[in-house]
């Protein structure tokens, strides 16, 4: 199937200065030269690799764009086959006519995410690097970029292997016992062989940790914004939105008696869930937003609890309080700028912030309390894998209950050749994230999510 030649618009769909239409495949250079003609006069056949060409499109005898040519010959390029790139003006009609030609003199148009499946299949990229790809364009935030692009730099990939090559020695190693009994072969331990699974274990163990964070910073941190009446909740809501540093786009799907709003705070995605639009009702617990927000308050990571902190705090406040006190609450002690009087005490230790929902005040000290809370700030300082990907996550799982496996195993003096059953299957479940052991459905399902031209 490598065989083929693929072309496929790279950048967005829509006006812009300038769009990219990318070919790759052995042919790439010849069905370029079928459709352009350089300023010079010379053929691409003839240019070096990674060299940029100026001249024009033809489709038969007429132009269709001036154009700026990349020839960048294989193998040192991103599908590791010889890729062309035309650098066409980004208007719609003239990107999809440039590709059109393109298409009619000898490429095929790619699937959605070909180009990384050629790369991922063609050793250019292991399948978590491939799958980060995506991740890299689909980023929410800062703070999941930098966790993809460590990942696309292979800082996962080098820590499963990492695990794997330690298994695959253990593997080695029981074999040379169980083929040579006699010979001189070092004897394998049980004692030592439980110490290497233990190894195996503890990388995984350390590697799940990250799991629940890395899920946090990709989906973000489901957030419900509560609290009496006009203590400042949609004000709050508001200071977040404005203070948000990427587009605030309402999410799909999401009920019309709660807003929810998804933005990022130094790099923390929050999708919160304001109660304020929900109506008020003669009874005063319903009124409160507590019984409709009760089961976003559920399934929230954070709740932010707003009250007025330059009033005396109430009693209203504190039977709000009671019902959210087991979630993971911070108190904002709102309007801060009129005259904060230090009540957070009053709410049995939980975590509180003096904030103005009117001047901004206070929201360093609430973004500091939430990467605080949730260990973010770790994260963004080391250069380390996090598990952000569910099915990387569940691989390690596997791998993890067959280590455990062959442990239980060892300690109940199972034979060798039957404990290395469930070694092997760790091995295959950790060569399933680098897609070292991994099906072509598989491989296909990941591929096709991706976007045309990628
Ligand atoms: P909600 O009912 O809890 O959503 O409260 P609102 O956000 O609607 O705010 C109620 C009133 O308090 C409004 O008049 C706001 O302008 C005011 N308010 C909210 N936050 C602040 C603040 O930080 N400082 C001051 N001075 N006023 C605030
Ligand atoms: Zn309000």
């Amino acid at each position: 199937m490598t065989n083929e030649t693929i072309a496929a618009i790279a950048t967005p769909h829509g006006t812009g200065g300038i769009s990219i239409i990318r070919i790759s495949g052995p042919d790439s250079v010849v069905v370029a030269d079928r459709v352009f003609r350089a300023k010079n006069g010379k053929p691409l056949e003839e240019a070096a690799s990674h060299t940029i060409h100026y001249g024009f499109i033809y489709d038969g005898n007429h132009v269709v764009d001036e154009v700026l040519i990349s020839v960048m010959l294989a193998p040192n390029t991103f599908t590791r086959e010889n890729t062309v790139e035309i650098n066409c003006h980004g208007g719609l009609v003239v990107t999809e006519a440039v590709l059109a030609c393109v298409l009619k003199n000898g490429a095929a148009l790619a699937a959605p995410g070909e180009f990384t499946k050629r790369a991922f299949l063609n050793g250019r990229l292991d399948l978590s690097q491939a799958e980060a790809v995506i991740d890299v364009i689909h980023s929410p935030s800062s703070l999941a970029l930098s966790a993809a692009a460590n990942q696309l730099g292979g800082a996962l990939s080098d820590e499963i292997n990492q695990i794997r090559d330690v298994v695959l020695e253990v593997l080695a190693k029981i074999n040379a016992n169980l083929d040579y009994p006699e010979e001189d072969v070092d004897e394998y331990e049980p004692g030592s062989l439980l110490k290497d699974l233990t190894k195996v274990q503890d990388g995984l163990n350390s590697l799940l940790a990250t799991a629940n964070r890395g899920r946090l910073i990709r989906d973000g941190i489901d957030t419900v914004i509560c609290g009496k009446p006009n203590v400042g909740k949609s004000s709050v809501l508001n200071l977040l939105a404005r203070e948000s540093r990427a587009i605030v786009t309402d999410i799909a799907g999401t009920t019309r008696d709660v807003i929810e709003e998804r933005v990022t705070l130094n790099g923390i995605v929050l999708n919160v869930f304001d109660t304020a639009g929900i109506r008020q009702t003669e009874d005063r617990i319903e009124s409160l937003g507590i019984d409709k927000s009760k089961k976003y308050i559920e399934k929230a990571g954070l709740v932010l609890f707003v009250v007025d902190g330059s009033q005396d705090i109430t009693q209203e406040d504190l039977d709000i309080f009671e019902t959210i006190r087991d979630k993971n609450v911070i108190v904002l002690l709102n309007k801060c700028d009129l005259n904060c009087i230090k009540t957070g005490g009053a709410f049995d230790g939980a975590d509180a912030v003096a904030i103005s929902a009117k001047t901004g005040e206070g929201l360093t000290a609430l973004t500091n309390k939430i990467e605080e809370k949730f260990q973010l700030g770790v994260l963004s300082a080391e250069n380390r894998a996090v598990l952000t990907n569910l099915r990387h996550k569940e691989a390690a799982h596997n791998a993890l209950a067959a280590v455990s496996r062959a442990a239980a195993a060892l300690n109940a003096q199972v034979p060798y050749d039957l404990v290395s059953i469930d070694i092997t299957d760790c091995a295959a479940h950790l060569g399933e994230i680098t897609g070292k052991t991994v099906s072509e459905e598989v491989v296909d399902k990941i591929f096709a999510r991706f976007c045309l031209g990628k």
